[in-house]
């Protein structure tokens, strides 16, 4: 005889932790299943740092959800007694054609957000460590920070564990069915079967499996972050002096981005490239990291802020899903009304997990949500 639950919730990571919570406060009898542990490196949501901005260059549809999104994430530090958002400022820096710079100028202005344009000689004046050419521009958010992703899904993990979620690890899910009625789910594990009346799916990288019947055509890549300790030293890279940054290099120079130094004294600043991944598979993910890689992003780190020029720490590599459009994959499976799925978070995710979390609880308890999620819809490729 199958245990029987409100709603399963498939992949504890970043999205599915926070539907789990947000879910089971509502009163759901929710059990949620994780192949890995909590917390874990093996997926996305992982390497200690995320950066959240709100004047959004993907769409401007998506600044009501990252504004809720800070709410829930104070909320959440509060309930879960906790730091998990650092505010650092954030420079978008690119050249005078920068699709970037302009789309996160139109997202600001469409919505009333606190910026700054500065150009090259502003830029170097404020931000000294940065090297920009004569015709840089940029766009500096005050308001923008840095999250810590490891921490936030052991907080939404704790607290739904708290008001009554039954949270497994180890305990990959082999298969799901949805009756054919709409009404219930049976979702099979090692230790055998599983019924609920709704089953939401959050599977990351492995989305292309999991949710093999989607008809969402998935890319999974492989992202490498990377440690670097300055030579002379952290203090001008320390959260309060230096902001973060993300420069659009235009065509084949991907989105070299930095983060302030916020891994303490032995644990320098933190560089990666937006956009700049390779094709990988998630059970397969090449976690060795080659000296060519860690070449080639100091070269471009180092032409943009040379202060940065020292020494490899570590490396850490992620990886994302991405969908042809670049938007998220969030609400009712088109297929099966009683499954909701999250999923397809294109390497710019974490930052909304926690209204991630309260739309899902919305689908799943309501059928509708308040929130703007059309750019999201699951049927969209069909
Ligand atoms: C290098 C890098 C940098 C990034 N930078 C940013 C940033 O600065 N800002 C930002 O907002 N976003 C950023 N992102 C994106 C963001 O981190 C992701 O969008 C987000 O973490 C995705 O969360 P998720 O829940 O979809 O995936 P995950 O957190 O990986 O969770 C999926 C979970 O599902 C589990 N799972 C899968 N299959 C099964 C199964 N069959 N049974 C049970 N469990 C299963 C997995 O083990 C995993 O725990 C970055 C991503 C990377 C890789």
């Amino acid at each position: 005889m199958a245990e029987t639950y409100d709603v399963i919730v498939v992949g504890l990571g970043g999205m599915g932790s926070a539907a789990a919570y947000h879910l089971a406060r509502r009163g759901r009898r929710v059990l949620g299943l994780e192949r890995f542990t909590a917390a874990h490196d093996r997926g996305s949501s992982h390497g200690g740092s995320r950066l959240i901005r709100q004047a959004y260059f993907e769409d401007p549809a998506y600044v009501p959800l990252v504004l809720r999104a800070y709410e829930l994430w104070r909320e959440l530090e509060e309930a879960a007694d906790t730091e998990l958002l650092l505010i650092t400022g954030l420079l978008i820096i690119g050249g005078p054609d920068s699709e970037i710079v302009a789309g996160s100028l139109r997202s600001a202005q469409q919505w009333g957000l606190e910026h700054e344009v500065l150009d090259a000689a502003d830029l170097a004046r404020r931000f000294p460590t940065f090297a920009p050419d004569p015709d840089t521009t940029a766009l500096y958010e005050a308001q923008a920070g840095v999250l810590r992703p490891e921490a936030a899904v052991a907080a939404h993990l704790r607290l739904a564990a708290d008001v009554g979620a039954e949270l497994r690890f180890s305990a990959p899910v082999l298969d799901w069915e949805a009756d054919v009625a709409g009404q219930g789910v049976t979702v099979t594990t090692e230790s055998g079967p599983a019924r609920a009346e709704r089953l939401v799916v959050c599977p990351g990288a492995w989305a292309p499996d999991v949710l093999a019947d989607l008809g969402v055509p998935l890319q999974i890549e492989r992202h490498v972050q990377f440690w670097i300790q300055p030579d002379g030293g952290l203090d001008l890279f320390l959260p309060g002096r230096h902001p973060a940054w993300l420069w659009d290099g235009g065509a084949g120079d991907g989105l070299p981005y930095g983060i302030p130094a916020v891994d303490g004294p032995e644990g320098g600043v933190k560089v990666s490239w937006h956009r700049m991944g390779r094709p990988c598979q998630p059970d397969d993910l090449d976690r060795t990291v080659a000296p060519a890689e860690f070449e080639a992003i100091t070269e471009a780190v180092r032409a943009r802020v040379p202060a940065l020029a020292g020494r490899f720490l570590r490396a850490a590599p992620c990886m994302y899903t991405n969908t042809p459009d670049d938007h998220f994959v969030v609400g009712p499976h088109p297929g099966h009304p009683q499954v909701v799925v999250a999923a397809g978070f294109c390497g710019h995710g974490f930052k909304f997990a926690p209204v991630i979390g309260e739309i899902v609880a919305d689908l799943v308890v309501t059928g509708e949500t308040a929130h703007p999620i059309g750019l999201f819809d699951p049927g969209r490729f069909r």
